[in-house]
């Protein structure tokens, strides 16, 4: 558990004490305007579901009337449960206070600011029944302007999609539900929540989308700008890295290293060549240069490759990390073990 303080109001403790079905977690900075609509937007699509919920909204170091606002709220209804962060920590960070909380067997995230419409949960949690570990929304029609948003989105998409292997039209929706089982193996960091799906799928969850609505943003402003594509192609090798090779670096570093070796020691012979058969000065070529450079750069990497096989041992057997993730282990056993072997000896089946 992170240090965060909860706000349970008293009142809800002696209400439930077993947990509820689904969780929702929805990560808030600056949104005052949206709250009461967001409450009731939730309330209102939730209360028909036929499942007990919770909804953790996370406030990430909001500075306007925000926390206040959402205090009201869980005073009235236990079933709101608000994680007020001490700053502003973004939103992945914001998510992952969220998952930290959440009881729920199911786990549902928005955005707060009602451009995903809560209606669109149960068709979520339809996916999540029909076996599903992760269920994306997918803004099919995206309210949001072209240039600075859905292009460079559409880009992103694509190569994330390329990259990852998890084939999703939208990573960038908010709405998403997951099975918590499964969230339980990842860990976020920088501004992985988009990448939440990708790397559930490298711990061997079955991923979906379902197309959900999309609102234009009424009230506040984004917290996001531009910047926020080159921040997605960085965290996009990461996720690539970690997911493919993450507990084997050499092959990555390692190859590229020996390519690289490899065709500076070409470049070397050439020149080798030239100078003492052909005897031709070569001292002056750019190609001598570019020579020991690959040399150079293959040898660092190969040697970043073994750092890095060593860096990942630490990493893993330092703090029992295993390197795979079981879904279930089906094994029946005649009991009691002991008398079963002495029955098989017995009747011959195994050798004395
Ligand atoms: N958000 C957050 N912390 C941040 C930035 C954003 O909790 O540092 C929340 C924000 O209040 C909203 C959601 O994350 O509920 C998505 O943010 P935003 O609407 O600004 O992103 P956009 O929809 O423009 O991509
Ligand atoms: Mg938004």
């Amino acid at each position: 558990m992170s240090p965060i303080a909860v706000a349970l109001p008293s009142s809800g403790e002696s209400l439930s004490r077993s947990d509820p079905a689904v969780s929702v977690v929805i990560p808030l900075y600056n949104e005052e305007e949206s709250i009461p609509h967001l409450v009731e937007a939730v309330r209102a699509a939730l209360d028909g579901i036929g499942r007990s919920y919770e909804v953790i909204v996370v406030d990430d170091g909001s500075r306007d009337r925000s926390f206040t606002l959402l205090q009201e709220v869980a005073a009235q209804d236990p079933r709101w449960v608000i994680v007020r962060l001490r700053r502003n920590f973004g939103q992945t960070a914001a998510f992952a206070a969220g998952f930290d909380h959440a009881r729920g067997e199911v786990i549902v995230t928005m955005d707060a600011d009602l451009q995903n419409d809560p209606k669109d949960i149960p068709l979520l949690l339809a996916k999540i029944d029909e076996g599903y570990d992760i269920v994306s929304g997918w803004r099919k029609n995206r309210q949001d302007r072209f240039w600075d948003r859905r292009l460079p989105s559409i880009l992103a998409n694509r190569l994330i999609s390329n990259v990852t292997d998890v084939r999703l039209h939208d990573y960038g929706c908010s709405l998403k539900a997951y099975r918590r089982d499964v969230l339980r193996h990842v860990r976020l960091y920088g501004e992985l929540h988009r990448f939440i799906p990708a790397l559930a799928s490298q711990v061997g969850g079955a991923v979906t989308e379902v197309p959900v609505n999309h609102h234009a943003r009424q009230y506040g402003r984004s917290k996001y700008g531009i910047g926020r594509t080159v921040r997605v192609v960085l965290d996009l090798i990461t996720v690539w890295f970690l997911g493919g090779y993450a507990t084997r670096p050499i092959h990555v570093f390692g190859t590229l290293g020996l390519l690289s070796v490899a065709g500076g020691l070409a470049v070397g012979l050439y020149l080798t060549f030239l100078k003492l058969v052909l005897d031709q000065d070569i001292g002056g070529r750019p190609l001598l240069l570019l020579g020991v450079l690959l040399v150079m750069i293959g040898v660092q990497l190969i040697t970043m490759g073994l750092l890095g096989e060593m860096i990942i041992r630490t990493y893993h057997e330092s703090q029992d990390k295993p390197i795979y993730f079981i879904r279930t282990v089906v094994r029946h056993t005649p009991e009691p073990v002991a008398d079963a072997t002495a029955d098989a000896t017995a009747r011959g089946l195994v050798p004395r």
